[in-house]
């Protein structure tokens, strides 16, 4: 189990399962946060905060809730289904507590292109 917060700590969630790797895309909205993402059914992700200070972004064909904290900005976590239909967290594994990031297989994904 992975704790995980914002800056401030008005948003805090845990997440079950192990991170060994992340996917960062390159696409214009990833890119720009700089989001490694770690992919879990939603079940997995539990907010243990109030969710007050959660702020969601969408865009382009608005599939995706990206879930930010209001007051310090970071963006810890996203909400959407998978190609399949399952409901998802990505999970923005920088704002998790005691991830190594080195230690982390980079996947890298052509979102620009996609
Ligand atoms: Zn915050």
């Amino acid at each position: 189990m992975q704790k995980g917060s914002c800056h401030c700590g008005r948003i805090a969630f845990e997440v079950d399962g192990d991170v060994s790797q992340a996917l960062e895309c390159n696409c214009s909205h990833c890119s720009r946060k700089g989001y490694l993402l770690w992919f879990v059914p939603r079940a997995n992700l539990r907010i243990t905060s109030s969710t007050d200070s959660l702020s969601t972004y969408k865009f382009n064909k608005h599939v995706i809730s990206h879930h930010f904290c209001a007051h310090c900005g970071c963006a810890p976590f996203g909400f959407g289904a998978s190609p399949t239909g399952e409901e998802t967290a990505a999970v923005n594994v920088r704002c998790l507590e005691t991830v190594d990031l080195n230690a982390l297989t980079r996947i890298p994904y052509d979102g620009r292109s996609v």
